[in-house]
């Protein structure tokens, strides 16, 4: 039954509707009203106030098709099969009307009657103590208790920052042996692409407040979310998410433009997929309003777009290519997403405009980096001294890792000691130019986020996988 991404989509919103669920479009990628989050991050983020009873629903049974940003995935984007940065999470709620039982009876009614997704292949996973929902699955939707695992609070436990949160109950795939890892006990909950996590179903009973309390909430709630990407990949059979009609369109033109064969190389394989993912992450951020800068949002799109041109280089693509690429994100979403058509042109043209500029960064920082190369070669010298590369990557702002990746081809390493004193020193320059500046306010103001740029910049990723957490 290979339905295609938009089909199952749909498949999934009539389903809801026929449930008496109210549809609606999925909510921008920019949280509104809401500080606490950087970027919309689940179906039931935008709906955070219905949930805790601080505004009230247009209907207390709600279906969406959510826009998702997940930052803190960016390490697995590409290399696990299941991962993306941007996705798209299908999800039923239920404010203070149906809880446990409804959800989990017609969660699986979705996936095995209207999918058809064989119940042979199907695990689920509970929180440990939560005997309620072990017994609705085994009990009424007939699930052995050999095919369902109790989970700890990690994965089973749901609860982002503050807010509504509590257990849940997730559905997996089993994709054979030949998806497996090492590991003897490998079973849902496993970290490997063998046993795939795609549908989790929180029930909301608590509301866990800035001291840490989870407070009960007055009436439950139920909150699911179902990766549409990862749905997809497993009901059309293929091996990863970048693999499903959709996406692999979008891939494809990566291909054209990298003319890099896939499949061939899996260091070039995963750099094709990054690209893949971030051109869609870019298209939708910019297409709800986020503009490149150095801090928040901007920063986040930034650094994603940087990414995908780095991973460009690596490909050995020349000149800018993401500007044209937005356009497969736009052949496939646009149906679903009008916003990308409205704003077509505007998106092509934000993207052209950071891919250019980066780019002269990156033309400037490559002549560089080309004569220490050569000055290396001739000096019979292996490393890169630690000013250099501090250099480069401080007074041309050329990324860290891109250096350490063109250095390492050529067998070559960064002498990371002296690097490490570089940023050291600039650090303290940084603080004692702010002291000194004492107490005239804008001055300060300015060095200081000269300073977190500086520092951002050299923990690149790890700060974007903070923005994820929130
Ligand atoms: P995983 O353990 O695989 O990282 P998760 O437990 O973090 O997933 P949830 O927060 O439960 O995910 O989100 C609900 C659903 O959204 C998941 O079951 C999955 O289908 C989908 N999903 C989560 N993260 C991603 C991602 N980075 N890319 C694509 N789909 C995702
Ligand atoms: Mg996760
Ligand atoms: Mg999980
Ligand atoms: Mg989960």
């Amino acid at each position: 039954n290979k339905l295609g991404l938009n089909e199952i989509r749909k498949r999934f919103l009539d389903f809801f509707e026929s449930k008496e669920h109210l549809v609606r479009p999925s909510y921008p990628l920019v949280p509104q009203d809401d500080a606490s989050l950087l970027l919309i991050n689940a179906g039931m983020a935008p709906l955070k106030n219905y949930f805790m009873g601080k505004e009230n629903p247009p209907k207390n049974r709600m279906a969406t098709c959510q826009k998702c940003i997940r930052t803190g995935d960016i390490e697995n984007v590409g290399v696990t099969s299941r991962h993306a940065t941007f996705f798209e999470m299908l999800g039923n709620f239920s404010f203070g009307d149906y809880f446990k039982r409804e959800s989990i009876n017609w969660g699986w009614e979705f996936i095995t009657k209207y999918l058809e997704i064989p119940e042979e292949k199907l695990w689920i996973s509970v929180y440990e103590n939560d005997d309620e929902a072990f017994e609705i699955w085994n009990k009424e939707v007939g699930i052995s208790p050999e095919r369902i695992v109790r989970l700890g609070k990690k994965d089973n436990f749901w609860e982002i920052g503050t807010g509504p949160c509590g257990p849940c109950s997730e559905i997996y795939f089993d994709r054979g042996e030949k998806y497996g890892c090492k590991n003897e006990n490998c079973m849902p909950g496993c970290d490997c692409d063998r046993f795939i996590e795609f549908w989790n179903h929180v029930f909301t009973q608590f509301d866990k407040d800035e001291n840490g309390n989870y407070n009960n909430l007055p009436k439950p709630n139920i909150d699911t979310g179902m990766g549409l990407e990862r749905v997809a990949c497993l009901m059309q059979d293929v091996e990863t998410i970048f693999d499903i009609d959709t996406i692999k369109y979008i891939l494809d033109e990566v291909v054209k433009i990298s003319n890099v064969r896939y499949g061939s190389d899996l260091k070039k394989d995963i750099s094709t997929r990054i690209i893949t993912d971030h051109i869609r992450a870019v298209t939708f951020l910019v297409a709800d309003g986020v503009l490149p800068s150095n801090e928040g949002r901007g920063y986040v799109l930034r650094r994603l777009l940087r990414r995908a041109a780095r991973h460009g280089k690596l490909l050995g693509i020349e000149g800018a290519f993401l500007y044209k690429l937005m356009d497969s994100v736009v052949d496939v979403s646009g149906e679903a997403y009008p916003e990308l058509v409205q704003k077509k042109d505007y998106i092509k043209k934000v993207i052209h405009v950071e891919e250019n500029k980066f780019q002269e960064t990156i033309d400037q920082g490559m002549d560089i980096l080309r004569e220490y190369l050569e000055d290396m070669k001739q000096n019979n010298t292996k490393t890169l001294s630690g000013e250099k590369a501090f250099k480069l990557y401080d007074t041309f702002g050329f990324p860290l890792d891109l250096t350490k990746e063109i250095i390492n081809e050529e067998g070559f390493d960064i002498d990371k000691e002296s690097f490490e004193e570089e940023m050291e020193k600039q650090r303290n320059r940084a603080r004692n130019a702010r002291q000194n500046e004492g107490s005239e306010g804008w001055k300060e103001d300015i060095l200081s986020k000269i300073d977190t740029q500086i520092t951002t910049e050299f923990i690149g990723y790890e700060v974007l996988s903070s923005c994820a957490t929130i």
